[in-house]
């Protein structure tokens, strides 16, 4: 396929520099990490993204996992533009809320009651303070390396965008305002145990990505997934599954649909907003009843339960629960990751997947060494061991060839209804050549 110069990418870059910082309004965008400029989009349709260059690329980031439909899902985006005419903001309840509401709890079922809001970061902020609100308790347990949006407090150890920083932490954090949050090494059922057994009954809550996706995908031994769930119960703390990501991803019901574990509270972002900017935060009854107007945690949102977010999240949601959705993604992405651990057998890359999302990581030659480092990626430190360069020529191998895949290793690529085979066959062959 091969693409076109990015000479208006470039230039728009150019323009945007001198207005937003960076040129862009979410780090990983600016492609830093892999020694590159962005793409300026012009439309996306299916698979594809068409820059400002007219170059057609297939797109394995699909806005960090929004689009399981694929971009402009003809259905999702009438359902938008006819809620659009009727207002696009009250202010004032509308039934569509409650629609979506409803659907929402049908697929997990540990949202009893739930609220919407208008982002990831504004959903699991929200959740941490009911779960203190309703315990009385302030200490916060989190997992290295796994994001749940960047929020003061939430900004320990962080993955995503954060993983590129030496300092996992961000300049502009008072000390204060972490004081109360504690960061344990994700997949170690040792190190949880011990922490609870010193300080469980201090603990408000424990968040976590049931599957992580935000240092790449990492996923969760079976003993550690339960694990969270055994002393949260013990000790009376809150838990917590951040499925902002995969919430409707790795099943309708998510990752605790997915390994069966019921927590007490669920955060769901990305694709529960269709395209839009929505996302909920819901748990059991007794606990989500301290919230305001009916308790006293306060949470507010000029914009939440936004009607056009809620329409394209309505049609997203039924089209998902129609029988047979996640079977032919899953059938898919085991062809497609089946044959893609035929290509990189033997090269030095370690290869993470869940369902329809999965991670490449390069691994660099010990110092000396003629082999490459092939222990699996099971947590944060694993992560860090990986060849930032070898990545980035990868990254940069596989946009020549007109596929723009998630432009760092610390976040998932994403698998849609329309990567055809045709697309993911086109991939794989790229993958094979971008690789060395
Ligand atoms: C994306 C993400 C967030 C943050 O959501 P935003 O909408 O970007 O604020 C939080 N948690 C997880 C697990 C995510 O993947």
């Amino acid at each position: 396929m091969g693409i076109n110069e990015r000479i208006l990418s470039a230039a728009a870059f150019e323009q945007a520099q001198r207005v937003i910082p960076g040129g862009v309004n979410s780090p990983v965008r600016a492609l830093k990490s892999v020694g590159t400029t962005p793409l300026f989009v012009k439309e996306a349709k299916g698979a594809y993204l068409t820059d400002i260059d007219d170059n057609r690329i297939i797109d394995f980031c699909m806005s960090w996992g929004v689009f399981i439909l694929g971009h402009n899902n003809e259905r999702v985006s009438q359902a938008a533009i006819d809620a659009v005419w009727r207002g696009s903001s009250y202010g004032i309840p509308t039934v569509s809320e409650t629609i979506l509401a409803e659907k929402v709890r049908q697929a997990f079922p540990s949202m009893e009651r739930l609220r919407f809001v208008n982002s990831g970061t504004e959903a699991t902020m929200s959740a941490i303070r009911v779960a203190r609100g309703f315990t009385g308790r302030n200490l916060l347990v989190k997992f290295e390396g796994n994001y749940h949006g960047h929020a003061d407090h939430l900004l320990v150890s962080a993955g995503s965008g954060v993983a590129n920083i030496t300092n996992a932490s961000s300049a502009g954090v008072p000390d204060g305002f972490v004081r109360y949050t504690a960061v344990l090494p994700y997949n170690d059922t040792e190190a949880l145990h011990c922490f609870f057994a010193e300080h469980g009954h201090e603990v408000a809550a424990l968040i976590i990505e049931p599957v992580a996706c935000n240092m790449g995908v990492v996923v969760p031994t079976e003993d550690f997934l339960k694990a969270t769930r055994e002393v949260t119960e013990q000790y009376g703390a809150i838990l917590i599954f951040d499925e902002v990501i995969t919430g409707f991803r790795l099943a309708f019901g998510g990752a605790q649909q997915r390994f069966g574990i019921m927590p007490d509270m669920t955060t769901v972002g990305k694709i529960v907003g269709g395209g839009f900017p929505a996302a909920a935060f819901g748990g059991r009854e007794d606990i989500m009843r301290v919230l305001a107007p009916e308790g006293p945690v306060y949470q507010a949102g000029t914009l939440s339960g936004n009607p056009v977010a809620m329409a394209a999240g309505i049609e997203t949601v039924r089209q998902l629960s129609q029988p047979g959705f996640y079977e032919a993604l899953e059938r898919k992405s085991d062809d497609f990751i089946t044959k893609l651990e035929q290509i990189i057998a033997g090269r030095g890359i370690q290869l993470n997947r869940c369902g329809s999302m999965f991670t490449l990581f390069f691994s660099s030659k010990a110092d000396g060494s003629e082999h490459f480092n092939d222990s699996p990626v099971r947590n944060f430190k694993d992560t860090q061991r990986s060849d930032q360069q070898r990545f980035a020529r990868y990254f940069r191998n596989m946009l020549s060839r007109g596929i723009y895949v998630s432009p760092s290793q610390f976040e998932g690529n994403f698998i849609s209804e329309t990567h055809t085979p045709e697309i993911l066959d086109y991939v794989l062959k790229s993958i094979a050549e971008s690789i060395d």
